[in-house]
Formats: structure tokens, sequence, C-alpha cells
């Protein structure tokens, strides 16, 4: 079994992206919003700003009370907006259910949208436009598949989710590179017939150890994006010590997926250098 480690990519990409800064004269910044509290979204604000450190990137990181109305975060938005030296936004997920999330994630300049939620940004993707911003875990997985050749192209792909975040995004980006994509999500039906059928299987919904030895066949290749709790441990939304001796190759959870999203945010960010 290959073991696609998300780390090693990480570390490649840092080396660039490092090497990229070094020759900037202005190094934007990268602005977080964070409505209310969550416990995942503390982790994932942590490791952006711990990256953001390490490559020498300021991460302004805007917290606002559960309460907080729309309007006073478009106000924030706007001003990072105006501001030159920042040259990226981001809304961290989930905000309360009563803010209308598209108003405030349009509200994000198109150039600024590095999460690319935006309408500008997923038109461009959805368009087949090699532009647009792709959200941070697509992107990292696209990168993780690029570094150990993994090669798209006529290949029968199923993804297991479909939202904004992962699953559309990352089929989108499957699609773009000429592969036959299948989405599943909770409402599939005999999800192993078609799962068994994947020359890549990426799995994205969320679910503690789903994917099991009877969803995949042996030349297959997995992609974990899940991250998840169970027992006290971080697990992924496959089962990795059912299948790892079955399987051609596999991400592992810690180590996978996760390292390559937030590396991918400060990509999309220096892409848009001048922006
Ligand atoms: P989500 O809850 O928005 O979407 C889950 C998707 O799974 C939905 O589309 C749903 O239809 C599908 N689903 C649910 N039950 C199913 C079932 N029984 N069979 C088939 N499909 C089913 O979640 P998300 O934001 O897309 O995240 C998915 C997972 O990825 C979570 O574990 C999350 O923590 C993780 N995640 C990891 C990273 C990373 O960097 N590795 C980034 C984002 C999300």
């Amino acid at each position: 079994m290959v073991l696609l480690s998300g780390k090693e990519v990480q570390e490649d990409i840092k080396r660039k992206l490092k090497e990229e800064i070094e020759n900037l004269v202005v190094i934007p910044k990268l602005v977080i919003v964070q409505v209310g509290h969550n416990e995942q979204s503390e982790i994932y604000i942590r490791n952006k700003k711990k990256l953001g450190e390490e490559l020498g990137i300021v991460v302004e990181h805007k917290k606002f009370s559960e309460s907080t109305k729309e309007e006073e975060l478009i106000q924030e938005v706007e001003k990072g907006n105006k501001d030159q030296l920042v040259g990226g936004i981001i809304i961290q997920l989930p905000v309360p259910k009563n803010l209308d999330l598209f108003k405030i994630l349009n509200s994000i300049k198109p150039e600024k949208d590095v999460d690319g939620l935006g309408v500008n940004q997923t038109g461009l993707l959805y368009g087949g436009n090699d532009k647009a911003i792709i959200p941070a875990t697509a992107r990292g997985i696209m990168s993780l598949l690029d570094f150990y050749k993994i090669d798209l192209e006529s290949k029968n792909v199923v993804i297991i989710g479909r939202s904004n975040l992962v699953g559309r995004p990352v089929a989108q980006m499957c699609l773009n590179r000429d592969a036959t994509v299948t989405i599943c999500h909770s409402h599939t039906k005999n999800l192993k017939e078609i799962t068994q059928k994947a020359d890549i299987l990426i799995v994205a919904c969320g679910i503690p150890k789903f994917i099991n030895d009877e969803h995949i066949n042996s030349s297959q290749v997995v992609v974990d994006v899940g991250i998840n709790k169970a027992d006290g441990k971080i697990c992924g939304d496959v089962d990795f010590d059912k299948v790892k001796d079955i399987v051609y190759a596999i991400t592992p959870v810690p180590g996978g997926v996760g390292p390559l999203t937030v590396v991918s945010l400060f990509q999309n960010l220096l892409d848009r250098v001048p922006y």
C-alpha cells in the first residue's frame, strides 16, 4: 500500500511558497472573520495562524460574538476589501444559522475571496475556467494527487459528499481534469456497488470510519477527507485499519488532506499578488 502523506506534499508546497514570499516587496495579509465559538474552528484558525507565522504572512483574526448582526460583519469585510495590504478575507465556517451566509460571503471582493466560496469564484470554477480560486480542500486534494502522479484522465472517480466546501468543488476539479465523476450523498442507494467500481474514491461525509473493506477494491486510490473524533482519537471517514492492506493507496488521518487544506489557502492568497 502506498501511503499518500499530505505532510510531505505540504512541505514541498511550503518550500515553494517561502521562495515566492522572499521575492515579494509587499506581503499580503489574510483576514479571518469568526463569529461565535466553535471548537473545530478554533483548531483550524490556530493552524492557519501557525502556518502564516511560519511563512511570514500576517493573519488577522477578527472574532465576533455569537449575536453579531450581518451588517457588522459586512462592514468588517468592507474594511478588508478597501485595505490595500489585505490580500484575502475568509469567513470561518460555520457561522450562526440566523446569519445570511450567502450575503456575507458575497460581500468579499471576488479577488480577495481566497476560500473561493462567493458566486464569482464558484461561477468560474463551474464554468471550467482555470482562473477560479479553488476552495482550499479541493485544491489540496488535487495537489496530493499531482504530487503522487495519480492521473485523473478517464478515471472513474467516486466522491462521497456534496457540500459546497468539499464534495462539489472536488467533483468539479475532477471533471475539469477529464475524469468520469459520480457524486454520492445521503440519499444515494446501493453505495457499496458504486464505491467498489471507483478507481479513485474521495470520501467527505463526516461520518467516522464510514467506509470499510466492503466498499473498496484492491486497485483503488482512497482519499479520506474526514476529520472526526471517535473514542477520544482523531479519525477519518474511512476505517483505515480495515482497508489499508487491500487498497493500492490511501491518505492517513491525521496527516493526509488536513495539512494540504491549510497550505492551499496560502497558495490561494499568494496567487492573487498583485491583487
Ligand atoms: P457536510 O456535513 O457539509 O457534508 C457531508 C456530506 O456527506 C453531505 O453532502 C451528505 O449528503 C453526505 N452524506 C452524509 N451521510 C451520508 C451517507 N450515509 N452516505 C453518503 N453520503 C452521506 O461536511 P463537509 O464540510 O463536506 O465535511 C466532510 C468531512 O470532511 C467532515 O469530516 C469534515 O470534518 C471534513 N473536512 C476536512 C477538511 C480537511 O482539511 N481535511 C476540510 C473540510 C472538511
